[in-house]
């Protein structure tokens, strides 16, 4: 760590309208892009909710793609772009989790209609320029402005039905983006200005929602906070937590939210002893004198999984894991080996609360 403050911060252009019933605003906002007809973008399980944004919008609804999947098949991808161009939308509106933000990017990324994204979870995709798509089992991921959705509307309403598992394990996933954000090679002080009120907004809204899951007030705490964790997402780079999530997720099929959740104690561990101060602003927004305890008892204290046993791994896949995340050198506060991270997979493997 310098002694000076050095760094680099662009500001990237994001329109938010953030609030319970914000939902109202969505007129006003597609007219603010200067669109007129919109395709309404879900998952099948989401149906119902884009039904009634379709209802609302009357002569402006151009149509409803309900079959948004996790990792965006390219097939997916095409047959929605090929509905928007059948239906002449001039904007899509992407209502629903990482998944349905995702096909919206897809959408983006080989057309100029803007993206409208209504975030229903916590993982914050709508205010990054990465995107992903997958073909012939490979996700290639880039990243590019053009994907970043033009507005996004914040309506904590709309999160009441996640159910309080997802949300817990969703919200852990967002803290994941602050807790790298805050030790990231390219750190910044606005960003971990952000992380750690992000931090803190979800440490205080995910017990919220445990005790109360229609809660508004939690909702909006936590909704909030994924907000502000999304755009350290957005904003800096990443490290081995997301890597290694990354590689869980894509080879051994793992789900999104949950691995997220098991996972991040033992980054935090691995990397605690190369970055302090980080990990002392993520104690602090948690309320806790540890990181990496701090997140695992948020975890454990709100009925969400703590080891990848529990998330269907086998003894036999560790080693697999290592080999594959240790294959391609990254940036990471603490150099990574092979057998360091053998070790810390298998302390996630167990689910063993970090010292
Ligand atoms: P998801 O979008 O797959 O949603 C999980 C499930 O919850 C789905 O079945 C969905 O229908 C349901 N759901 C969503 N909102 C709901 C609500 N309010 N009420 C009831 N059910 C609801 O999960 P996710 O964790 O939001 O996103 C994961 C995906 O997003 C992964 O593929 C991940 O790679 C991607 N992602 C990308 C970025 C990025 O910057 N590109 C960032 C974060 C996540």
């Amino acid at each position: 760590m310098k002694d000076t403050l050095e760094f680099l911060y662009q500001a990237a252009p994001a329109r938010v309208v953030f609030g319970a019933g914000s939902l109202q605003h969505l007129e006003r906002e597609i007219s603010l892009l200067g669109a007129q007809r919109a395709l309404v973008l879900s998952t099948p399980g989401h149906r119902a909710g884009a039904e009634a944004i379709i209802a609302r919008l009357g002569q402006r609804g151009a149509g409803l793609f309900d079959r948004a999947v996790m990792h965006v098949p390219i097939e997916t991808a095409r047959a929605a772009r090929e509905m928007a161009r059948a239906c002449h939308a001039d904007c899509a509106i992407a209502f629903g989790g990482g998944s349905t933000i995702g096909l919206g990017k897809a959408i983006a990324l080989e057309s100029d209609i803007p993206i409208l994204a209504i975030p229903t979870t916590y993982a914050g995709s709508e205010m990054t320029p990465i995107y992903g798509v997958t073909e012939d089992g490979i996700k290639r991921t880039g990243s590019d402005q053009r994907v970043r959705p033009k507005a996004v509307i914040y309506d904590p309403e709309l999160t009441v039905s996640l159910p309080v598992g997802l949300s817990v394990t969703s919200g852990i996933n967002a803290i994941a983006h602050a807790a790298e954000g805050l030790y990231a090679s390219n750190a910044n002080p606005i960003m971990s200005l952000m992380a750690e009120e992000g931090i803190g907004a979800l440490a205080r809204g995910l017990p919220g929602i445990h005790a109360a899951p229609d809660s508004i007030a939690a909702r909006g705490d936590a909704m909030y906070g994924a907000w502000l964790c999304g755009t350290v997402l957005g904003n800096v780079g990443m490290a081995l937590h997301h890597k290694l999530c990354h590689t869980l997720g894509g080879s051994f099929n793992l789900p999104h939210a949950e691995t997220h959740t098991v996972v991040l104690p033992h980054a935090l561990a691995f990397n605690a002893a190369a970055a302090p101060e980080a990990m002392r602003r993520i104690a602090r927004a948690l309320g806790t004198d540890s990181a990496a305890g701090g997140v695992y008892d948020l975890a454990l204290r709100h009925g969400a999984p703590t080891s990848l046993a529990e998330l269907g791994m086998t003894p036999a896949d560790l080693d697999r894991a290592a080999d594959i995340a240790s294959a391609n050198p990254y940036w990471n506060p603490r150099p990574v080996t092979r057998a360091a991270l053998r070790e810390l997979l298998q302390d996630a493997f167990d689910g063993r609360r970090p010292a």
